[in-house]
């Protein structure tokens, strides 16, 4: 686990606040979107127990609750269409919109990890991501 895929997990488990999180990835001198943005959608895509077609409550809420304005751009798309679909589109959006895409991508995960964390993970798992002390 890489110093991002760390932070990463630790913003999903609450042991760094949401806020300076996104920060400390977006002001990291390795910051480069593209690379965050993959492993973001896998991180998402691994969370969410429904491979047909990525789509769960949790998902849904958290969609439904990202800390920004409603109405920026990727926002409206996560809304918009189902999630494949979705993150296709947010890739490919000018660069002024890339820090909003990082933010809802890391709230995403965090809500749709900590239900797996909550669920399939609850007595016990090996996923060494889920180890972040
Ligand atoms: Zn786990």
């Amino acid at each position: 686990m890489n110093l991002t895929e760390k932070t990463i997990n630790r913003i999903s488990q609450d042991k760094i606040v949401f806020s300076l999180g996104i920060k400390l990835l977006l002001e990291d001198e390795k910051y480069n979107f593209d690379e965050l943005f993959i492993t973001l959608r896998n991180y998402i895509f691994n969370s969410i127990p429904n491979k047909t077609d990525y789509n769960s409550e949790a998902y849904k809420n958290a969609i439904n609750t990202i800390p920004l304005k409603p109405t920026y751009t990727p926002i409206v798309i996560l809304k918009s269409y189902s999630t494949k679909i979705a993150f296709n589109k947010l890739v490919e959006l000018p660069k002024s919109e890339n820090k909003k895409t990082i933010t809802s991508l890391v709230w995403i995960f965090k809500i749709t990890d900590t239900e797996r964390r909550n669920t399939e993970c609850k007595n016990g798992c090996g996923h060494y991501w889920h180890n972040t002390d």
